[in-house]
């Protein structure tokens, strides 16, 4: 029997490369050698994947799996199975042996008009786009209907003839001489590409194909509060499948750039405030821009400490499945002066000397019980 190869990699027949790999690196996480020491059946599921995404990802051995075979074993000439049984065989053991009783054989030719392929896009924009949200205009490169034949292939419209090479089948079988005897093997018609007909006037736009590469403009709407590495499925405007069949869907992902004030971490934003030593001390306000223009008002209290965050409720990204926003974090950088002039460090003399403090050493378990390293780790990010 063939092996599954979609089954091992649990995909559809119709996953495109991304999604084989992406399947792939899941199950290898999962199995790998060295996650799993000493496990063999694990090592075996990892061989398994391995070889059904070589298999998947070269485009003519998947041609031969989804025609029913298993092209590592053709390779293999038979020499794979290695178990015996074939001794006195005939031919027809044999080829009940490699196709499951003829069932591979009874799949006949794929058929002419293939489902597309999906395609993905990547863009990028700003973060004050990804705030207010946006309709943007991208450049896609896919195969489209060709508007000559209409996706038949044909310039005058004739159908379709049988092919000559396999009669019809899509698949030529061969005998080949091994050591355990003759083996049966088949592959895909190189006169038809296994469609088991062959079009007698080729559309001289699409070369039979069907389809042609086209640039088109798409509009996407990008929802305000979209996430970095999010996509957006366009049904239906992925790529047209040979002989015209329907188009896979385009995936958009969107990318964030990187702003030069605001980071963003989920729905939540962050920011740095300088404030001066004074400042910190008297307390103060000031205004800050943000991603909209709106112009926020940052309250600084009396004795507001280094690393101290003010927190605006809702004026953080908009969130993208519920109503309402995250929150702001201003974090406050004070700043000590370092230019004081002759004046300015009498009165700070005479601050030092009226409030009679001194430097000291402190418990590293003081504040709140954090320690210090916890507490350098608050002032960069949560
Ligand atoms: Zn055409
Ligand atoms: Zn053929």
């Amino acid at each position: 029997m063939a092996r599954d190869y979609y089954g091992i990699l649990g995909v559809e027949s119709n996953a495109t490369d991304q999604e084989i790999k992406k399947a792939y690196r899941k199950l290898a996480r999962k199995y790998h050698p060295d996650v799993n020491p000493g496990d063999e059946e694990a090592a075996e599921k990892f061989r398994e994947a391995s070889l059904a995404q070589e298999v998947l990802l070269d485009p003519q051995k998947r041609q031969v799996v989804d025609m029913g075979s298993d092209p590592m074993e053709q390779q293999a000439g038979g020499g794979g199975f290695g178990g015996g049984g074939f001794g006195g065989g005939g031919l027809g053991d044999i080829f009940a042996e490699f196709f499951g009783g003829g069932g591979g054989q009874g799949r006949g030719p794929r058929s002419r008009v293939q489902p597309g392929n999906d395609a993905l896009l990547r863009t990028s924009i700003t973060l004050e786009e990804a705030y207010a949200g946006m309709r943007k205009t991208v450049t896609v490169d896919t195969a489209v209907l060709c508007d000559r034949c209409s996706g038949s292939g044909s310039a005058s419209k004739a159908k379709p003839v049988t092919c000559t090479g396999c009669g019809g089948a899509g698949e030529i079988q061969e005998v080949q001489r091994s050591f355990l005897g003759n083996v049966m093997t088949s592959r895909p018609c190189p006169q038809c590409q296994g469609f088991g007909e062959v079009i007698t006037d080729p559309c001289n736009h699409c070369g039979g194909d069907g389809r042609v590469k086209k640039r088109r403009d798409i509009t996407v709407n990008i929802p305000a509060g979209i996430g970095d590495g999010m996509r957006i499925r366009m049904a239906d405007q992925g790529e047209v499948g040979h002989g015209g069949g329907p188009a896979g869907d385009l995936y958009v992902e969107v990318h964030t750039q990187k702003h030069p004030i605001f980071e963003r971490d989920a729905d939540d934003l962050h920011v740095s405030v300088r404030v001066p030593m004074v400042d910190a001390a008297l307390g103060t306000s000031f205004p800050v821009e943000h991603l909209d223009g709106e112009s926020l008002e940052i309250d600084i209290e009396p004795g507001t400490q280094p690393g101290e965050a003010i927190v605006l409720d809702g004026k953080g990204m908009p969130r993208l499945r519920t109503d309402g926003h995250g929150k702001l974090y201003a974090h406050v950088d004070v700043l000590v002066p370092t230019d004081l002039d002759k004046k300015t460090k009498e009165l700070l003399e005479q601050i030092r000397d009226k409030r009679e403090e001194s430097s000291k050493v402190h418990s590293a378990d003081d504040n709140d019980g954090e320690g210090f390293f916890d507490r350098l780790r608050d002032r960069f990010r949560r």
